[in-house]
């Protein structure tokens, strides 16, 4: 038995480490089923942003003022790349490209990214009882539509530092990604259903997209199944999520984001800013509300929201 998250970078890791704390506490496993719509190759590695956030955050390397990367990481090798003309508008520590040297050696000797993000946890130190699971292993691209050309995600999100408009999402290579056994075994045994307060449109949606993942959660409503809101009071505390849901059609507010998931989830969580909405995400969606305080500025926040939501379950 086990509990399972779906989760993005840096909002999804923020939550999950509470969760860890928790899952320990309460003698449980914890599978953490993360996006991999945003990796891509740079200086010919294998990268992967929200695998490595949550790698990070989990074993307390994670840099607490970026959210991403290392702690007190150096740059010494990125400037250098950057002094010889290599590309350098996406920052990789020192440290940090260890991890993706070592991605990448793995992953040419025929491991899977599953085997490979494993034993780069246990290396970093994430604790045992929390499974970090690739969504999928195959190949999945997210691209967004912008001014009439599709931008690769890290393009969009790094380089043009999302601030240029999109009309349209497409997450290439979904039709022929597979989720994995891991994936599998995880949903089958799952007690309960978490969807970490990550962006729908581009972190949580590429997992539901896989395979036959969305079917698989639509169908366990034998067990909580609970997403955190990533919009507060109308807005995402970091990134662009709040601009690419008006974009896209749908309402930036935490309402927006319920109706959203309202195929799926059972229960929601607003942040206590938007306690006015829960009537409105009750009758709209038929989800159950927990107010909380969801603004997670440290672990012992995690924690907090963590406990405090799988006790009201
Ligand atoms: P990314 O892949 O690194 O962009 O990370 P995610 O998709 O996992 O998370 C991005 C979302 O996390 C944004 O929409 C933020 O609003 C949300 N977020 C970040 N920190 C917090 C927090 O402390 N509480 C809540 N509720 N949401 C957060």
């Amino acid at each position: 038995m086990s509990w399972v998250a779906l989760a993005g970078g840096v909002g999804g890791a923020k939550f999950a480490r509470g969760l860890v704390k928790i899952a320990q506490q309460q003698q449980q496993t914890l599978h953490i089923i993360v996006n991999t719509g945003d990796d891509f190759s740079m200086h010919g590695l294998a990268i992967s942003p929200d695998i490595d956030t949550m790698l990070y955050t989990l074993s307390g390397a994670a840099n607490p003022d970026t959210g991403w990367g290392i702690a007190e990481d150096t740059f010494a090798a990125h400037n250098q790349l950057a002094k010889l003309g290599g590309e350098s508008w996406f920052w990789l520590g020192d440290r940090d490209l260890a991890t993706h040297i070592m991605r990448t050696q793995l992953l040419r000797a025929g491991r899977t990214l599953t085997q490979v993000t494993s034993y780069l946890a246990q290396r970093l130190g994430v604790p045992n009882h929390a499974q970090i699971l690739p969504m999928t292993n195959d190949p999945v691209a997210t691209e967004l539509l912008s001014n009439g050309a599709w931008l690769a995600f890290q393009e969009y999100f790094v380089k043009l530092r999302h601030d240029v408009p999109i009309s349209a999402v497409r997450f290439q290579g979904i039709e022929s990604a597979q989720i994995t056994a891991e994936v599998s075994a995880a949903v089958a045994a799952a007690e309960i259903l978490f969807f970490c307060p990550s962006n729908p449109l581009v972190s949580i949606e590429p997992i539901l997209a896989t395979g036959a993942m969305r079917a698989l959660l639509t169908a366990k409503k034998n067990i909580p199944r609970v997403g955190v809101s990533p919009i507060i009071g109308g807005k995402a505390l970091k990134g662009p999520a709040d601009r690419m849901m008006t974009e896209l059609g749908a309402e930036s507010s935490a309402l927006g984001v319920a109706r959203y998931y309202r195929d799926i989830l059972d229960i929601f969580v607003l942040d206590s800013e938007d306690a006015a909405l829960q009537s409105a995400v009750e009758q709209e969606t038929g989800m159950r509300v927990i107010v909380a305080d969801t603004v997670m500025r440290n672990e012992e926040d995690s924690v907090r929201l963590a406990e405090y939501i799988i006790q009201k379950l």
